[in-house]
């Protein structure tokens, strides 16, 4: 029987398994902390070094990955390559390129009331961070972060997804065969093992998954006032306005939704448009389904399937095959868990699919007036991570990026925007906090830390040295007025 059949929380410890787990990660934590403490990873040297460790695993390790990917989350190999081990190997890329820049000190512009004097500012290592993945983009949401981690010189514990147990079992293999232990361990598990985790002091906690999950870490967090970067999720919105090119938006809709199997934090998860819109963009939208996944999508190599079966129960749950205008449960298969993909029309706001995340590969298709209506149904629910806009309309993209709150705006693209080490990626409000990907990964990862330098002679602070009479005073009251 296979992992994915359970629940795959693992079970309940009992107290002299709890002690030995416990003192594991105890003793892991402790050994970070102290290699850090020892500068191992300070110079910008042993920082490349390591990131070329990993680039040389991922290399090395890339079979090991693309099976395990294949059998947790049925990926095929172009898309692995494209959204997750690629995704990482050009992170590497840029960060090994502009590393030596980002670490040098930058000046500071103090204002003639300090001067003479000189300020900068200094990127130092936070210490000793954990990563905690989630199960979607296994391979990619735990060693992007690890990136970051490594270039701005921290030790780091890293935890995967026990959700996805090929691919945790195989970043295991990699993390330890090609990385230094004094830099980066792997605590493999669940719930357990995280609680665990997080009652560790860290100097940074970078967590990405639901919301629910994030409270906790940002709960456990608090203890210490150990930061966090929280990478959460929502409903991302689209928005289709009339005028627009239908046939390259259906694509980009269709491809964005699909990927994964719908399984992606910044998948579209429903579609607003008029009526009209709908009606035209409808024949679009299948032939878009079609043209990528052909008419037999269960046997397309390029569609992937659903994480396990609790999962394939809970997204077939939320299709209603009177309005679905493709896919539908009949064709779904709970032992493959394949859930073909779905497109819904005539769907109301309070149906079962628009409560939560729909996380699956369902897309739902509701009526709105126009862009009114749209930016006000945003606005009424948490803040998306992601809302993307296809219009012609200028006015109407800048109304968007106006008037509504979201960890990005994409117009006119889904998904692609996040593959690229030049924008930061993260979320706000209920979709969290913090972000990272190329120097904004290095900048999580670091403390910025301004240096001022003042010379003894002269002493200009003279002048601010108590006790305040006659000309000082009227001076410096003048002066901070
Ligand atoms: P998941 O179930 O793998 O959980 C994420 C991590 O939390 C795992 O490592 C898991 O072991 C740990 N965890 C689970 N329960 C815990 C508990 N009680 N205490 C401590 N740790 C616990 O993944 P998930 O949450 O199902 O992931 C899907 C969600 O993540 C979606 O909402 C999605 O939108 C979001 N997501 C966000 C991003 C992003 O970059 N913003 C990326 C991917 C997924």
């Amino acid at each position: 029987m296979s992992t994915h059949e359970h629940d795959t929380t693992s079970a309940d410890l009992t107290a002299p398994d709890e002690a030995a787990l416990r003192s594991r990660i105890e003793a892991d934590v402790t050994a970070l902390r102290e290699s850090f403490e020892a500068g191992t990873t300070r110079s910008l040297e042993a920082r490349l070094a390591q990131l070329e460790a990993l680039r040389r695993g991922l290399r090395l390790e890339e079979p090991r990955l693309a099976r395990a990917l294949a059998e947790d989350l049925g990926k095929s190999r172009t898309e692995s390559a494209m959204t997750e081990i690629g995704v990482v190997a050009q992170e590497i890329s840029h960060v090994t390129k502009h590393l030596k820049a980002w670490l040098r000190p930058t000046s500071l512009s103090l204002g003639a009331m300090l001067a003479p004097a000189t300020g900068q500012l200094r990127r130092e290592p936070l210490g000793t961070t954990l990563i905690i993945s989630p199960w979607n983009y296994p391979v990619n949401l735990t060693l992007a972060p690890l990136v970051a981690a490594i270039a701005g010189g921290n030790t780091a514990i890293v935890k995967p997804s026990e959700v996805a147990p090929a691919t945790s079992a195989a970043l295991t293999h990699l993390l330890r065969t090609h990385l230094d232990p004094g830099w980066v361990r792997v605590v493999e598990g669940a719930v357990e093992e995280t609680t665990i985790l997080l009652e560790q002091r860290f100097d940074l906690i970078f967590y990405t998954g639901n919301g629910a999950v994030g409270r906790i870490v940002a709960r456990a967090a608090a203890e210490h006032l150990t930061p966090t970067v929280l990478e959460l999720g929502g409903k991302s919105p689209v928005f289709v306005d009339e005028g627009a090119d239908l046939a390259t938006t259906a694509r980009r809709i269709v491809w964005g939704k699909f990927t994964n199997a719908g399984q992606t934090c910044i998948a579209p998860d429903y579609l607003m448009a008029t009526p009209r819109t709908i009606q035209r963009l409808m024949p679009h939208l299948r032939r878009a389904v079609r043209a990528m996944y052909s008419g037999k999508p269960d046997r397309s190599l390029d569609y992937g399937r659903m994480v396990n079966t609790k999962h394939f129960d809970r997204v077939l749950a939320l299709i209603d095959d009177d309005k679905a205008i493709c896919g539908g449960t009949d064709t779904a298969d709970r032992e493959t868990r394949f859930i073909p993909p779905t497109i819904m029309q005539g769907v109301d706001w309070d149906d079962p699919v628009m409560g939560e995340e729909i996380f699956g590969p369902v897309l739902p298709i509701l009526t709105v007036s126009g862009p009114d209506e749209a930016i006000a149904r945003i606005r009424s629910g948490d803040k998306p991570l992601t809302a993307y806009v296809f219009s012609p309309r200028r006015s109407v993209e800048e109304r968007f990026a106006e008037e509504t709150s979201s960890g990005s705006l994409a117009l006119g693209v889904t998904l692609a925007h996040v593959g690229t080490t030049g924008m930061p990626f993260g979320g706000v409000g209920e979709s969290g906090m913090g972000a990272y990907h190329g120097r904004t990964g290095f900048e999580a990862f670091t403390h910025a830390k301004p240096v001022v330098k003042k010379p003894l002679t002269p002493d200009t602070l003279r002048f601010v040295y108590p006790p305040y009479r006659g000309m000082k005073r009227r001076l410096l009251r003048r002066l901070f007025r």
